[in-house]
């Protein structure tokens, strides 16, 4: 119920308490997630009942509002895949060559849940030791064994952890303590049959072959017991899971759109830092023009003039964000850029008479800041940090200072660029390097299917105390000046946390604080 109608029917005039999203960002400063709060609405319904749905496009519509970044230590096909599960979208990034990122949306595309399509091989040559290595860097140790050691090669064993747990030789080949009265299924069978056969064969993995016997996939015993019903999963009429890719705005990449078309992508996204430019414009019409049936998002732009050119050139979403990532110091080697919720509201409040969704993209810290992104008028986050720990991006675990961390790095480090991601800043050339992005750790987030529910339980919360029980009363409330918000002080901010205790335990997500933002 608005606010307005509850006044009215009480016979009540109530002074309007802080200011609409108009008058704050009216105000000329530019101002950012936590300069801001959003005042509470009225409450007639559950957290759970709240509908996060909303268009990540303009014509495709997700039912959680995450994106994965295009970043080579963020989304590759398994991120993508296990978001689309839950709900979001994962962007493939493009710092590869043209077929390892279409292979990865083949790989969105043909995902059958339940499958371990890529499971790590060894072969008989290798030893107990590489075995824990695998068990320290993955957290599994069943590890089927082919002759050379690599997927699609002959299945000559398999080695779990009772093979080797008593085992003191930890140099011993596997070929000695491997198992190898092996139970598999054909390649083709269906999940519910494979799960039948593990049930029966009362082994812990099942290997799955081709007519010649080579590995084609995995199943695990523990797999069975967890809960694979994926109510929210982004998919397409056809049944497969939704996934994006990312290019550039380099005219060779031409070749790369058509690949990525051809491997059956839904959405590309221009990668592009400052995405007001000809080169933009240029290959944002050629998709349009040869691929008019495939949505994309263009940008990346942070005012309404940059935004309006796209959308002229017919971008479906706008990613927005010049300068607040994690891992970004663009606004201060560049001068430029915007500070971020300024930046989401004034463009969505253009967009949107386009009928176009914007896409909040960086320096989302947690459940408040999505919450605020979507409040401002993001119809979803773009997220990087939140999710580069998780298991499911790119890349080994490995111990920092005692605690498991990942590696995590913004596509204008120098270690990106040198890997080939300077595409994105119209790098001319790799003689002289200018970074606009470190590279660093970031804690183990464990797996997203615990996490993602996590931060959207959050979010319907968030939805809760806000007084909107969906993405689109939120954003009438916003557009009509009911919902409402207040300039926070920095005193106001220290305030809004823990603050005089002498001592405390912050509260955790794994191992992950979640009380500071
Ligand atoms: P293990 O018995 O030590 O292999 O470990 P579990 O079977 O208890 O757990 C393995 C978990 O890791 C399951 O949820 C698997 O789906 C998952 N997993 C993901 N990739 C792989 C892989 O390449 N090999 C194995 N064995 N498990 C994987
Ligand atoms: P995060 O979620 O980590 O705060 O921000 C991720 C976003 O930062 C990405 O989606 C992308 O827009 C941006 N980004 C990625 N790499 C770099 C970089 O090296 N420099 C800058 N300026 N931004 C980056």
């Amino acid at each position: 119920m608005a606010v307005d109608d509850r006044t009215m029917n009480s016979g009540a005039e109530v002074e309007r308490d802080g200011r609409s999203a108009s008058e704050l960002f009216g105000s000329g400063k530019g101002l950012t997630y936590d300069d801001f709060i959003v005042l509470p609405g009225y409450i007639d319904f559950q957290a759970s009942e709240v509908d996060l749905e909303t268009n990540v496009t303009r014509n495709i519509k997700i039912k959680r509002p995450i994106v994965s970044s295009p970043m080579d230590t963020v989304t590759e096909w398994k991120m993508a895949a296990y978001l689309a599960l839950l709900g979001g979208i994962g962007i493939i990034h493009y710092n590869n060559t043209v077929d390892a990122q279409a292979e990865h949306v083949r790989k969105v595309k043909r995902f059958e849940n339940g499958f371990i399509v890529d499971p790590v091989v060894l072969s008989p040559r290798n030893t107990v030791h590489d075995v824990d290595t695998i068990k320290l860097n993955h957290g599994f140790s069943g590890i089927p064994i082919t002759e050379d050691g690599t997927l699609n090669s002959k299945l000559v064993g398999i080695v779990t952890n009772r093979d080797i747990d008593f085992e003191k030789d930890r140099t011993k080949p596997l070929s000695e303590v491997m198992t190898t009265n092996l139970i598999t299924a054909r390649e083709g069978v269906t999940l519910h049959e494979a799960n039948q056969i593990l049930k029966q064969s009362k082994r812990g993995k099942l290997p799955v072959v081709d007519d010649q016997f080579r590995l084609v996939a995995l199943l695990s015993r523990t797999d069975l017991l967890k809960n694979k019903d994926f109510p929210y999963a982004s998919k397409s009429e056809d049944k497969q899971l939704l996934v994006g890719a990312a290019v550039s705005t380099r005219p060779e990449d031409r070749e790369r759109v058509e690949a990525l078309a051809a491997a059956g992508v839904d959405v590309l996204l221009i990668d592009s830092a400052q995405g007001y430019s000809a080169f933009q414009i240029e290959m944002l019409r050629f998709i349009k023009e040869h691929f008019p049936e495939i949505d994309v998002i263009a940008g990346n732009v942070v005012t309404m003039e940059q935004s309006r050119a796209l959308i002229e050139a017919g971008a479906d979403s706008l990613r927005i964000g010049m300068g607040p990532g994690s891992i970004c110091i663009t606004q201060t080697m560049m001068a430029v850029g915007r500070p971020q919720a300024s930046a989401v509201y004034h463009t969505a409040n253009y967009a949107r008479r386009h009928s176009v969704p914007v896409i909040a993209d960086g320096g989302i810290q947690g459940i408040g800041h999505i919450a605020k992104a979507l409040s401002v008028g993001a119809g979803a986050v773009m997220a990087g940090y939140l999710l580069a720990g998780t298991a499911e991006s790119p890349g080994d675990y490995f111990y920092e200072n005692g605690m498991r961390v990942k590696r995590y790095r913004g596509m204008a480090s120098v270690e990106a660029m040198n890997a080939g991601g300077g595409k994105r800043y119209l790098n001319e050339d790799n003689k002289v390097l200018v970074p606009q992005g470190v590279s660093g750790t970031v804690l183990d987030r464990g797996s997203l299917a615990d996490y993602v529910p996590y931060l959207m339980k959050g979010l319907q919360q968030s939805f809760q105390d806000m007084g909107h029980q969906s993405v689109t009363s939120l954003r009438e409330a916003l557009y009509s000046g009911n919902l409402r918000f207040e300039h926070r002080t920095a005193a106001a901010q220290a305030e809004g946390t823990v603050h005089s205790l002498h001592s405390y335990s912050p509260p955790r997500f794994g191992n992950i604080r979640v009380d500071s933002f």
